[in-house]
C-alpha cells in the first residue's frame, strides 16, 4: 500500500473546510500551492575526517498576513512532503491565532543523536549557509522544532549575522536568552496547551482534578503540559518517548519523571536503580497502547499521524489536545466525531510556542526585553482569546473545534487576499 502523503491530507482538509467556508474558488486554489521551497544537499565533514551528506528543506508555504514562520526539525523522517505539510499547518495556525505571520518549515533528515555536538554545530550552520538568503527577519523567520533547540538556534543566528555582517537577533526566534531569546518560550507550547486544556474542561463542566490524563512524547511541547497540568491537579497516568511508555493508575510525580530521563535520556531510564520513580508502581506500555489508555485526555505530542483508521475505532478518551502537528489523520476525523471526542486541533492546541516566538520577534525588533509575568501573561491573554473565538464559532456554525478554527483562518486569509482584489472584483469594476 502506498505511503499516505502528509502534504495531500493536509490538502484535503483545508480545501474542503474551506468548501464549507464558502471561501472565494481562486482563494482555495492559491492555498493549495506551497509559494516556494528549496532542497539542499549539505556535505559535512565528520568528526572521524569523512564527508557525508544530508538532505535539508525550507517550505515558504503562504506570506498573505506576513513574512512565513515555522521551526526547523532535524528527524531521519524528514522529506519534503512533510515539510510542505508543516508548514502549510503553519499558514493555518498564525492566522487562528492572529498573527502577522504567514507559514513555513524546514528540515534536515538526519538522526541528531548519533552526531556529536561539533557536527550537529557544523551541520546547524552549513543549513543557514545555504538558506541566508531564502530566510530572514522580513522575510522567513526559523524557530526549534523536533530535536532542535535553543543552542541550534543561537548557531543559526550567529552564521546568518557573519554571512549578512549584521546583528540580526530577530532573524530566528526560540534563541537563548543570553543572546535575545525571550522568557517564557521555553515552556511556550505546553503552557499554551495546559491553557487550552483548561478552557476546554471549563467549557465542558469537567472537574479538573478528576481528570485522568495521557501524554505521548516527552519533549519540549508534552513535558511542560504535562507539568503544568500535574501542577494544577489532574493525574498524568500514562507518558511515553520513541523507546515506549509507563502507566500507574495513581500518576507519576512529572518532574521526577523529567529528571531521570535528563540523566538516563531515555524514558526507560526510570527503570534504573535507585532512581526517585522506583517509589512509583508503574507497568510498561508501547505507544501504540499509550493511545487506546481508558483515559479523560489524550494529549498527542510526538509525530503526526498516529490516530489511523487502525486504532481510531478504539479510542477511549473523552478529549484529544493536539500537541503535535497532525496526530490525527483527516479519514477518522469523522470516527472520533461520531464518537464523541472534543479535539482541540494542532492549530490551536501548540500555538503557544509560535505565539511566544511572536513575541521573541517583537522584543527584537523593539530592544525590549519582556518580563517572563509579562510573557504569560500576554500568551495567556492570547490563548484564551484565541480558543473562544474558535470555541464560539463552533457552536454559532454547529460546527467541530477544527472546523471553527479552519473556518476563522481561512476567513482571515480569504480577507486579506480579496483586499487585492479577486475575479470579482476585477470582472465587475
Ligand atoms: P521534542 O524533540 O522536544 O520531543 C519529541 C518527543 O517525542 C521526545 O520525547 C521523543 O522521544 C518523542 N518521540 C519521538 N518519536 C516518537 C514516537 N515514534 N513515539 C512516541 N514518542 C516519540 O519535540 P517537541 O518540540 O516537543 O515537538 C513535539 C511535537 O510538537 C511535534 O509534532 C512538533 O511539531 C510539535 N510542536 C512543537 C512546538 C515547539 O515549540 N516545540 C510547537 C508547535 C508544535
Amino acid at each position: 500500500m502506498a505511503a499516505i502523503s502528509t502534504f495531500q491530507d493536509a490538502l484535503f482538509r483545508v480545501r474542503s473546510l474551506a468548501e464549507l467556508a464558502n471561501i472565494d474558488p481562486e482563494i482555495i486554489e492559491g492555498l493549495s500551492h506551497p509559494k516556494e521551497i528549496i532542497m539542499v544537499n549539505l556535505p559535512i565533514r565528520m568528526d572521524d575526517g569523512s564527508q557525508q551528506y544530508f538532505s535539508g528543506y525550507r517550505c515558504r508555504y503562504n506570506s498573505t498576513l506576513g513574512p512565513t514562520k515555522g521551526g526547523v526539525r532535524f528527524h531521519p523522517n524528514v522529506n519534503e512532503d512533510e515539510i510542505i505539510a508543516l508548514s502549510l499547518w503553519m499558514t493555518i495556525k498564525c492566522a487562528v491565532v492572529d498573527l502577522p505571520f504567514g507559514g513555513a518549515k524546514g528540515g534536515i533528515t538526519v538522526n541528531p543523536k548519533e552526531l556529536s555536538p561539533m557536527e550537529l554545530e557544523r551541520l546547524s550552520r552549513a543549513y543557514i549557509r545555504v538558506l541566508a538568503d531564502f530566510i530572514g527577519p522580513h522575510r522567513d523567520i526559523p524557530a526549534p522544532d523536533i530535536y532542535t533547540n535553543s543552542r541550534i538556534m543561537g548557531w543559526m543566528m550567529a552564521e546568518y549575522d557573519s554571512i549578512k555582517r549584521t546583528h540580526a537577533p530577530d532573524v530566528i526566534t526560540g534563541k537563548p536568552i543570553e543572546l535575545g531569546g525571550s522568557l517564557g518560550r521555553d515552556d511556550a507550547t505546553g503552557r499554551g496547551a495546559y491553557l487550552c486544556t483548561l478552557e476546554l474542561i471549563h467549557k465542558m463542566g469537567w472537574n479538573l482534578t478528576d481528570m485522568s490524563i495521557a501524554v505521548q512524547g516527552f519533549g519540549n511541547g508534552g513535558y511542560h503540559v504535562a507539568r503544568l497540568l500535574q501542577q494544577a491537579g489532574c493525574k498524568i497516568v500514562a507518558i511515553s518517548d520513541s523507546q515506549g511508555g509507563i502507566y500507574s493508575e495513581a500518576g507519576f510525580d512529572v518532574e521526577s519523571l523529567w529528571q531521570c530521563k535528563q540523566q538516563s535520556k531515555r524514558m526507560k531510564g526510570v527503570y534504573c536503580k535507585g532512581s526517585v520513580c522506583e517509589i512509583v508502581e508503574y507497568k510498561t506500555i508501547s505507544n501504540d497502547e499509550l493511545l487506546i489508555l481508558d483515559v479523560d485526555i489524550l494529549i498527542p505530542a510526538a509525530l503526526e499521524g498516529v490516530i489511523t483508521k487502525h486504532n481510531a475505532d478504539n479510542i477511549k478518551a473523552k478529549a484529544i489536545i493536539e500537541i503535535a502537528n497532525g496526530p490525527i489523520l483527516s479519514e477518522v476525523d469523522d470516527i472520533i466525531h461520531n464518537k464523541g471526542i472534543k479535539v482541540v486541533p494542532d492549530v490551536l492546541a501548540n500555538a503557544g510556542g509560535v505565539t511566544v516566538s511572536y513575541f521573541e520577534w517583537v522584543q527584537n525588533r523593539s530592544g525590549q526585553s519582556w518580563t517572563l509575568e509579562d510573557v504569560q501573561q500576554k500568551l495567556k491573554e492570547k490563548m484564551i482569546t484565541s480558543f473562544s473565538a474558535v470555541w464560539d464559532l463552533a457552536e454559532d456554525e454547529g460546527r467541530t473545534l477544527r472546523e471553527a478554527a479552519y473556518v476563522k483562518a481561512l476567513r482571515k486569509i480569504s480577507n486579506a487576499v480579496e483586499a487585492h482584489g479577486t475575479r470579482d472584483y476585477f470582472v465587475h469594476n
